[in-house]
C-alpha cells in the first residue's frame, strides 16, 4: 500500500527531489542528525506548554484532541487530517474569522515549531495542512499560523499562489505514487546534505558516480552548463583543466608591475604603472 503524502514530504522535496522520493517510495529512514533531535525536542516542549494553556482556557472540551471527520463546532487540538493520498497533523483548528453562509464554515491551521525564527520549510507544511484541511470544506483556508518557540504567533497569507506552488509539488509526488517502479533522482549534493538524515549513504553514493556536485563551489548552473558540454564527473573535468600562463616582464619594459615598483610611492594607486602615470603621480608628492 503506497504511503501517504506527508508535510515532512513536501518540505523534503523543496530541499532535495531524492530526500523526498526516500521518505515516499522507500522504507529508508536514515539517522536524524543532532540538529534536527534538538529541534523536535524543543517542538515538543513547546507544544506541551501549548496544550496546556489551551487546557485552561477551554477545560475538558469535547472537541480537543480527536481526529478530523468533517465540519464540526469549536476549537480542536491535536487533529490529524486526511484527504485522499494525502495526512497531516495539526495542533490547533480555529473557525476563520470571516465566516461566508454560502461558502459554509471554514476553519484555519496552527502550527507549533521548536524554533524562534519562522522558516520558509515551516511555511511550507503550514501550508500543505491549509490543503489539506481545505478538501473536506468548500474553500481552503485564507490564513493559517505558527506559533514560535518565544511564544509569538504568526499569522500567514496562505494566498492562491502559493497554493499553485504547493500544487505543482503535489503533482511530482503523485507521479512518483503511481508509477510502478518510480526511478530515483539522482545524488545532487547540496547544502541541505549537512543536516539530512541519509548523508552518509548519499555521500558514498556521489562518490561511486564521481558526480560533480562533490566539488563544493559547483553551483546547479554551472553543473548544467558542464552536463551541456558532456562533462559528467569530476575525472573528466580534470582532464579540461589548464594552469594559467604567467606572462615573463621583458626586463627594461615600459610598463611595471605591482612587485616589481612596490616599494615605489605609486604602489597604492594602481597595480600597473607606465613611465607616464609614475612620472604624473609621483611629481605632485615629490615638491
Ligand atoms: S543527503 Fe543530500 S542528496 Fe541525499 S537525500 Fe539528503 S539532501 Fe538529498
Amino acid at each position: 500500500m503506497p504511503k501517504p503524502i506527508t508535510p515532512d514530504v513536501v518540505v523534503a522535496y523543496g530541499l532535495c527531489p531524492r530526500k523526498a522520493y526516500l521518505l515516499l517510495c522507500t522504507e529508508e529512514h536514515g539517522v536524524p542528525h543532532e540538529y534536527q533531535l534538538v529541534v523536535a525536542a524543543d517542538q515538543r516542549r513547546n507544544q506541551a506548554s501549548f496544550f496546556n494553556s489551551l487546557t485552561q482556557t477551554l477545560g475538558d472540551h469535547p472537541d480537543c484532541r480527536g481526529t478530523h471527520a468533517g465540519p464540526r463546532r469549536g476549537d480542536r487540538a491535536a487533529v490529524v487530517l486526511e484527504a485522499p493520498d494525502c495526512e497531516a497533523y495539526c495542533d490547533h483548528l480555529t473557525p476563520a474569522l470571516r465566516q461566508t453562509a454560502a461558502r459554509g464554515r471554514r476553519d484555519e491551521p496552527t502550527l507549533v515549531t521548536g524554533t524562534h525564527r519562522i522558516t520558509h520549510d515551516q511555511r511550507l507544511a503550514l501550508l500543505f495542512v491549509g490543503y489539506v484541511l481545505g478538501q473536506p470544506q468548500s474553500a481552503l483556508p485564507s490564513f493559517g499560523s505558527l506559533l514560535g518557540l518565544d511564544g509569538r504567533v504568526h499569522k500567514l497569507s496562505l494566498d492562491e499562489r502559493r497554493y499553485s506552488e504547493l500544487r505543482a509539488i503535489l503533482d511530482a509526488l503523485r507521479l512518483w505514487l503511481q508509477a510502478l517502479s518510480p526511478h530515483a533522482p539522482p545524488v545532487v549534493l547540496n547544502r541541505h546534505c549537512s543536516v539530512c538524515q541519509f548523508r552518509a549513504d548519499c555521500r558514498a553514493q556521489a562518490e561511486r558516480d564521481d558526480g560533480l556536485s562533490l566539488l563544493e563551489r559547483m553551483t546547479p548552473r554551472a553543473r548544467r552548463r558542464y552536463h551541456e558540454r558532456g562533462t559528467f564527473s569530476v575525472t573528466q573535468l580534470s582532464y579540461m583543466f589548464r594552469p594559467r600562463r604567467k606572462r615573463k616582464p621583458s626586463s627594461g619594459s615600459a610598463v611595471k608591475t605591482f612587485s616589481s615598483c612596490r616599494r615605489s610611492r605609486c604602489a597604492p594607486v594602481r597595480l600597473t604603472c607606465t613611465n607616464h602615470l609614475r612620472s604624473s603621480v609621483m611629481s605632485p608628492r615629490s615638491s
